[in-house]
């Protein structure tokens, strides 16, 4: 049995829908006290609204650091603490790269890599005080493991993050914070939706499972690495991916 998460206080960026808003819900089941983020300040306050349980929202940009800070202070005016910060904004657009534009790659590493940086510093002396912090990043497949043409940008942020998670984990030891990531493959999201039902039936082909992942079964893993019981794992990685990862051509897929 897993020692409750009920009433930590949860910070998720990107929170206001897809794999985000699926880890503030699954925390906000469990009991935690749930503040999401996001750029839409009435998708972000609807989704708030739908989030089971104690759920917030505040309008940011990951990509600004005063955004970020601003983020962390409303999370202490509101819970009086940071105890779990979920890194989990993050943009995927696809360009093959003669066709990419400095603004274009400026854009996905600002996001997705320098927002994770300033996410976690922004929140970092909250989670020192917390005595049990947990910086979990949702990092992909792709980039780490795989690569996809059009995303040498975003596969480049992503494995990034794993750069940046190790030597983190290193530095917030001795705080008593772990630093972990989970590593989706394809999961069922508004934002993979964006790129065509092409691109989901070829995914569904390639995934043993043959099915996308839910936004829950990246929540569940969030949710682990957030027990006091995953307090000795940091600095590691899990992939949740239906087998993607696996096969060594189309055939061996099944
Ligand atoms: P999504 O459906 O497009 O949702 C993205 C979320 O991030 C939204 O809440 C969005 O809200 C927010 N966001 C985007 N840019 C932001 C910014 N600059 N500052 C703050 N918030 C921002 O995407 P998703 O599919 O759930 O993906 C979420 C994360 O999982 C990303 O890091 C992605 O790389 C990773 N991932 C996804 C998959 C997948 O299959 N879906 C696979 C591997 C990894 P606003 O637009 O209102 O800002």
């Amino acid at each position: 049995m897993f020692t409750s998460i009920a009433g930590r206080a949860v910070v998720v960026t990107g929170g206001t829908r897809g794999i985000g808003k699926g880890i503030a819900a699954v925390f906000a089941r469990s009991g935690a006290r749930v503040l999401v983020t996001g750029r839409d300040q009435a998708v972000g306050e609807q989704a708030a609204a739908e989030i089971p349980g104690e759920a917030h929202f505040v309008a940011a940009d990951v990509a600004r650091r005063a955004d970020c800070d601003r983020i962390a202070a409303t999370a202490l005016e509101l819970f009086g603490g940071i105890d779990v910060v979920c890194a989990n904004a993050g943009i995927f657009p696809g360009a093959r790269m003669d066709e990419m534009t400095e603004d274009m790659l400026n854009l996905v590493l600002d996001v997705n890599l320098k927002g994770t940086f300033f996410t976690v510093q922004a929140c970092l002396p909250a989670l020192k005080e917390s005595g049990h912090g947990r910086v979990i990043l949702t990092s992909s497949i792709t980039g780490p493991i795989t690569g996809f043409p059009g995303w040498t940008a975003y596969g480049a942020s992503k494995a990034g993050q794993l750069g940046y998670l190790r030597t983190a984990a290193i530095e917030l030891a001795s705080s008593g914070i772990t630093v972990n990531a989970v590593l989706p493959g394809n999961i069922a999201t508004e934002g993979l939706g964006d790129l065509g039902a092409n691109y989901t039936s070829q995914m569904t082909e390639a995934i043993p499972m043959r099915k996308l992942g839910t936004v829950d079964d990246i929540g569940y893993a969030a949710l682990f690495f957030a027990t006091d019981e995953a307090g000795y794992i940091t600095g590691q990685t899990i992939v949740i991916d239906g087998g993607q990862v696996l096969p060594e051509s189309p055939e061996a897929a099944g």
